[in-house]
């Protein structure tokens, strides 16, 4: 079996603990406002148009974004950098896109890396029926599991989907017992006014266990609004501005109150 990966990050410190492996998965059912990865959504291999300056000249190239792995080739790269991975506790992670829409994949890449001593970890929307997440569960040692809105209406608005399959299944996943890591993007006039954030607080509150490990707070940041104009794609964030730091510092005292570690970042 193949997997539609789009980038391997190396050296990985932002994805779980550790130095990791970041596979990103290509595909994904959802289509967040400020997705910074707009490569990531398209399932299939995509081919765009580049230009290049070298001095005054300008040159195009067309470039295929997309590539086919095997199972053995993701074994391959990880390899080269075992030493790291295992002397930094850290791991691979399987990321997007949504890797659970290449499922069949992402479960026997999981396996042969746990099979390997490997920590996993697959960085998801939620959004894939509970049974699928069932079937990793096993292979999964960490879950790094997105919330972007609880309102269900803004949720289908800024992202095209119901939030309520993903907020069940990540009760399902903190049941299972597995290590959840809950990443809450702070975008600007989207999901960070008052009401929002409290009722998030509380909802968090709630969900407190010992494997509800960490909240990680994402600023929104526009680093990949370039590449919206090359895959020919409308970009709705031109009026957002990147969070302040103190801004963060502020929501990350907030949400201390729920007894959850919380960390600015990935
Ligand atoms: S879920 Fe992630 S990859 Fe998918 S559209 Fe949203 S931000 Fe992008």
């Amino acid at each position: 079996m193949q997997g539609l990966i789009f980038s391997v990050k190396r050296y990985s410190v932002h994805d779980g603990p550790g130095i990791r492996i970041t596979f990103f998965m290509k595909g994904c059912p959802l289509s967040c406002w400020w997705c910074h990865n707009p490569e990531g959504l398209n399932p299939s291999v995509e081919r765009v148009t580049l230009t290049r300056k070298v001095g005054e000249k300008e040159f195009r190239e067309t470039e295929e974004v997309g590539k086919l792995y095997s199972v053995e080739n993701i074994l391959e790269i990880i390899e080269k950098d075992s030493i790291f991975l295992r002397q930094s506790k850290g791991g691979v992670t399987f990321s997007g896109g949504e890797p659970m829409m290449q499922l069949g994949f992402l479960a026997e890449a999981l396996r042969a890396c746990k099979d390997k001593g490997y920590h996993t970890a697959v960085d998801t929307s939620g959004y894939s029926p509970g049974e699928n997440y069932m079937k990793i569960i096993p292979v999964t040692d960490l879950f790094l599991f997105d919330i972007k809105h609880l309102n269900d209406t803004k949720h289908i608005e800024y992202t095209g989907v119901s939030n309520m399959r993903i907020l069940d299944n990540l009760r399902m996943i903190l049941n299972s017992g597995k290590d959840v890591m809950v990443r809450i993007p702070v975008i600007p006039g989207k999901n960070d006014d008052p009401v929002h954030l409290s009722e998030l607080r509380e909802f968090l509150a709630g969900l407190k266990c010992d494997n509800l490990r960490r909240i990680n707070l994402l600023p929104f940041h526009r680093i990949g609004a370039s590449k919206y104009k090359r895959f020919d794609l409308p970009y709705r964030m031109d009026d957002t501005r990147q969070p302040s730091h103190e801004r963060m510092k502020e929501l990350k005292e907030f949400f201390l109150a729920t007894g959850i570690k919380v960390k600015i970042g990935g």
